[in-house]
């Protein structure tokens, strides 16, 4: 008999599985606890359930997580995974651990459909969205990892969609895995240390704003649409100003929280001081509850960019904050293991190419 995988399941689901096997709704609490907030990887270590029952369970369900078929760790701490699934395709998973936090980016795609000019991963057409439970398995066995069950004081503390993949082309799966990951009786990230970039698909904001009330990420990189029309094909279907409105509402319904716009710097392209004022002017027009994430471009092979000069990203920074806007740079991490932002791309695909 093939064994269910109750790592497949919604909360409900998993309910409903434990009832048809003669169990009470409160068994499907405890193996649920298990699972998702202590990170029991087999029956065996559920103690406060009888021997009976876990031999029960062990003879109809498995607790397979996804499997790492590379572990990278760069000279700065990031870790990058590659998360294998049972079909054998693979997305990358990574850890950059901070002082006082610790940040999971996860793919919600194998691939992406879109191939924004700048980013590594949209040179490999997608290939298939990701389950839920696929999502929600890179994080789980991020915490086998870094040996986060236990410690007293969590590592991993807050999690982005900004792997692989456009998340809101995959909204079913991202939103019951964003509702596993807020479950206070499993993982318990609450909606505010998740993230979700976007490239910008307007319903889908519109949607997130209401049902799931992350923190939301833009992808901008640029301030008029003749730009961002070409170095991102999306903009075509969702221009600037549809955009911005979708972001002022969801500035209304998510007060609390700044939107986050990511503004990777091109030399020569998006990096000039006229772009910096347009930026602001936008803003304002639109009257946005914004911080600007300054990211330094990350070349790789076959890119026609380049990285804008320190001295020029500066420049922009000080235009921004004179305007009072908040307006980090964001820190290059993991570089040596290609795991920087945009550097996403699975190697056995980039291996298969090269051959
Ligand atoms: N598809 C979603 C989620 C992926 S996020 C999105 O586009 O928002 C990937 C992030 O890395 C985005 O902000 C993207 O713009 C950024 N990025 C892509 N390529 C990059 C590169 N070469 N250097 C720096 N950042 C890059
Ligand atoms: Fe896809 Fe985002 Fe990369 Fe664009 S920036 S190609 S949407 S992953």
């Amino acid at each position: 008999m093939i064994k269910k995988n109750l790592i497949h399941f919604t909360k409900l689901e998993l309910e409903e599985e434990l009832i048809k096997l003669g169990e009470k709704p409160f068994r499907a609490k405890q193996i649920w606890n298990w699972i998702y907030a202590r990170g029991a990887k087999s029956f065996e270590e559920m103690t406060n359930i009888s021997k009976e029952t876990r031999a029960t369970l062990d003879q109809n369900f498995s607790l397979t997580r996804p499997e790492i078929s590379k572990d990278l760790i760069s000279f700065d701490g990031t870790r990058k995974w590659l998360t294998r699934f049972s079909d054998g395709r693979e997305v990358e998973t990574v850890f950059i651990p901070e002082e006082n936090r610790g940040t999971l980016c996860i793919s919600s795609q194998v691939g992406c459909t879109l191939s924004c000019k700048f980013c590594h991963t949209g040179t490999q057409t997608l290939v298939r969205n990701l389950e839920f439970h696929e999502i929600v398995g890179q994080v789980l066995v991020a915490k086998d990892l870094i040996e986060d069950w236990k410690s007293p004081i969590r590592k991993l503390t807050n999690i982005v969609y900004m792997g692989m993949g456009e998340p809101f082309f995959n909204y079913e799966n991202v939103a019951k895995s964003v509702k596993i990951l807020n479950d206070a009786e499993g993982l318990g990230f609450s909606s505010r240390r998740i993230t979700i970039s976007t490239s910008g698909l307007v319903p889908e904001i519109l949607r997130c704003a209401d049902e799931l009330k992350t923190n939301l990420a833009i992808s901008l990189h640029a301030t008029n649409d003749i730009l961002r029309t070409d170095i991102m094909a999306i903009n075509k279907r969702y221009p600037l100003k549809d955009l911005l409105l979708a972001c002022k509402i969801y500035n209304q319904k998510n007060s609390y929280e700044k939107i986050t716009f990511e503004y990777v710097m091109l030399k020569g392209k998006n990096d000039h001081e006229e772009h910096a004022q347009e930026l602001i002017a936008l803003i304002k027009k639109f009257n946005l509850n914004v911080k600007i994430n300054l990211i330094p471009f990350n070349p790789w092979n076959g890119c026609e960019y380049d990285r804008t000069a320190d001295t020029q990203i500066h420049k922009f920074q000080k235009i921004l904050k004179d305007a009072n806007l908040i307006s980090p740079i964001r820190k290059t991490r993991g570089e040596d293991v290609l795991a920087a932002c945009g550097q996403l791309k699975s190697d056995s695909k980039r291996e298969r190419k090269t051959k």
